[in-house]
């Protein structure tokens, strides 16, 4: 019999309290693992994560009461209320849900950590004397109060640990297996001891048969059922979880993956723009010096001081600068194609197929003509043009510069009058210097004649003229007449500076006539002549008396390099003789010579070494001579100077 008043005695069955903690153990880490799936699921997969989560762990916490529950054993049979026992469970699922959508928020403050543990201390508390209140049994529950607020303080307590611990631990990819473990450890046995501290805050008293409608019993088979059921859902939920959260981790290491490549990618296409927008920069900038020097050399071209054209391959112009159009008043319309010469040369100087012929054999030349300027006024001008040739040697383009020599064109003309004067101011000279000489010839036919003359003239007026005597005296004075004649016409023709002709004369006459006109002068600086003539010479193309006024000089030089020198050797030798293309004369003497380094310059007009010389004999000689068509030269000898002149052969000989 048992007393009314005594408390019945309960005691544990211990094998079940160890189970009851481990399912609090795997509860909690089934929780820990999912706050980490909830937290990262976002949009329409958090709501599933969220309650299948509260159901896993909901089971969980239940279970885990319920085997507690059993595992305190009474002396008298217990049943449970079946209907309260699932509102139990549905609150164990409600503190779930609370528990983890407070964990898996983005930040959790201390209101947040409060008031998520009240209300999941509350849902654990209140599972935990639900399930109290389920049991049906013969006897009546008494409750500590001080024990009942501890177990509840205690909930909230454990709770708001649990929150914070999960709240931690929720970074799944740092969590770590001994981490997740240790927690779920301290968060089970924490459970566990709220729950036994509400057990010891009851006490059983023996009463009347309790109403068993809606009651069971719970068998040993039903309470491992419970048990295997429980952790076989924790465990399904742990290795969703686990699969899922080593899913997210693998598309989150892709992720970055990715994101690290598109990053790179980035980089390098933004290095290859940078590089692409400086190239373009660099271009630009060179396009606009090429651009600029362009224009500040069409600048120089047109503003040179020159007038400067370019031409197609066949000479019709394609450029004539900005000073040519000024210069000549021509459009440029006008001064393209054949314009610049048709509309701007002088009438005589439109030499057009001379200027096509000259274009047509593709060699740099240059041309004079004269150009007519804006103002009607023609001047001489250089035309110079240079080819531009392709790689395969065709002229693409004629390059070219048209230049003023009108000022050199007066003063070759002025140049050449002034020689032609001193050329005859230097005749003049030399036959003055020939009178003495030409007196003596003179004089000496002359003396003949009036000697012959009186004798004929005693003869006639004589009884008896000897008559063959009278002849001859007559005859030699036509022939000295004639000589006389033949001097003064030799003369005149030297000193007149008549128009040049070319006609064909026979070199050794002329030696022999110069020969004979200074015999006196000869005589007089007691020059030993002597001439080497080569016989049956061509007949050259010449002017016979500036033939004979270059000999007259080359002759005149030679007398007084004998005069001046110290040995008067006295020797003078013309030579004359046939050379491939033409005929040579030398002039040699055997005076002081002419030393090397004045061969050149003694040609030089005005060069002279004499105190009365005016430096004009040789230099004049000389353009005689190449206006023949020849060349003068001083030869070196081993004595004396040697002058020597060549001449071309007439060809119509
Ligand atoms: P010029 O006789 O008036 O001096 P030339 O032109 O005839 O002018 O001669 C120039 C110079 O050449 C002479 O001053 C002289 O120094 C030199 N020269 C010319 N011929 C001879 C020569 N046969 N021997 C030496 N020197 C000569």
């Amino acid at each position: 019999m048992i007393s009314a008043n005594a408390a019945l005695h309960g005691s544990y069955d211990y094998s079940e309290v160890a189970r009851s903690v481990l399912i609090a153990i795997a509860a909690s880490y089934g929780a820990l693992n999912l706050t980490g799936r909830v937290t990262t699921a976002s949009g329409r997969v958090r709501l599933p994560w969220l309650s299948g989560g509260a159901v896993a762990m909901g089971i969980g916490i239940w279970a885990m009461h319920l085997k507690a529950m059993l595992a305190f054993q009474l002396p008298v049979s217990v049943a449970y209320h079946w209907p309260t026992t699932l509102v139990a469970f549905l609150v164990a699922i409600l503190a779930s849900a609370i528990a983890l959508f407070f964990a898996s928020r983005q930040k959790m403050g201390r209101l947040e950590a409060v008031t998520g543990s009240i209300f999941m201390g509350a849902g654990i508390a209140g599972l935990h004397y639900l399930l109290m209140a389920a049991m049906r049994l013969p006897a009546t529950i008494g409750y500590s109060p001080l024990l009942v607020a501890c177990s509840i303080l205690l909930a909230v307590l454990f709770s708001l640990i649990a929150l914070l611990l999960a709240f931690g631990l929720r970074e799944e990819t740092r969590w770590t297996i001994q981490r997740r473990a240790g927690s779920a450890i301290v968060m089970g046995t924490a459970i566990s001891a709220m729950h036994y501290t509400g057990m010891a805050a009851a006490s059983f008293f023996p009463s009347s048969p309790p109403d068993l409608s809606h009651a069971v019993n719970v068998s040993p088979v039903a309470n491992n059922g419970i048990a295997i059921v429980t952790l076989i859902v924790i465990l399904a939920a742990v290795m969703t979880s686990s699969v899922d959260r080593r899913a997210s981790v693998e598309i989150q290491r892709l992720n970055k993956d990715l994101e690290r490549r598109v990053a790179e990618r980035t980089r390098q296409l933004e290095a290859v723009n940078q590089k692409l927008r400086n190239e373009i920069a660099e271009r630009e900038r060179a396009e606009e010096g090429v651009r600029r020097s362009e224009d500040r050399l069409r600048l120089v071209i047109d503003t040179l001081p020159a007038l400067v054209w370019s031409k197609l391959p066949d000479g019709s112009a394609d450029f004539l600068n900005q000073r040519f159009r000024e210069y000549t008043g021509l459009s440029v319309d006008e001064g393209l194609g054949w314009g610049w010469m048709r509309k701007a040369f002088h009438p005589e100087d439109q030499t057009e197929e001379e200027w096509r012929a000259a274009f047509a054999a593709g060699q740099p030349f240059e041309k004079e003509a004269r150009m007519r300027r804006a103002d009607g006024a023609y001047r001489w001008f250089m035309h110079r043009a240079v080819p531009l040739r392709d790689e395969l040697g065709n002229v693409v383009k004629w390059y070219g510069i048209t230049t003023d020599i009108e000022e050199r064109k007066r003063s070759e003309t002025a140049l050449q009058e002034a020689r032609d004067r001193l050329a005859h101011v230097t005749r003049t000279h030399a036959m003055g210097e020939l009178a003495a000489a030409i007196a003596h010839e003179i004089n000496q036919p002359l003396t003949a004649i009036v000697t012959n003359a009186n004798f004929s003239l005693r003869q006639l007026i004589s009884s008896s003229p000897n008559l063959a005597e009278l002849q001859t005296a007559i005859t030699e004075i036509v022939n000295d007449g004639t000589r006389a004649s033949a001097v003064i016409s030799r003369i005149r023709a030297l000193l007149m500076k008549g128009a040049l002709s070319r006609v064909q004369v026979d070199i050794n006459e002329i030696v022999e006539d110069v020969i004979s006109l200074l015999r006196n002068e000869l005589t007089r600086n007691r020059v030993n002549l002597r001439t080497e003539l080569a016989s049956n010479l061509p007949r050259v193309l010449g002017d016979s008396v500036q033939l004979q006024q270059v000999l007259i000089n080359l002759i005149m030089n030679a007398i007084e390099a004998i005069r001046f020198s110290a040995e008067h050797s006295g020797r003078l030798v013309i030579r004359s003789g046939r050379s491939a293309d033409g005929v040579w004369v030398q002039v040699q003497d055997y005076g002081p010579g002419i030393e090397p380094e004045l061969a050149e310059l003694v040609f030089e007009p005005f060069f002279t070494t004499k105190v009365e010389g005016i430096g004009m004999g040789l230099s004049i000689s000389r353009s005689i001579i190449e206006s023949h068509g020849g060349q003068l030269s001083l030869v070196s000898s081993r004595q004396g100077a040697l002058f020597e002149f060549v001449l071309t052969v007439a060809t119509n000989d």
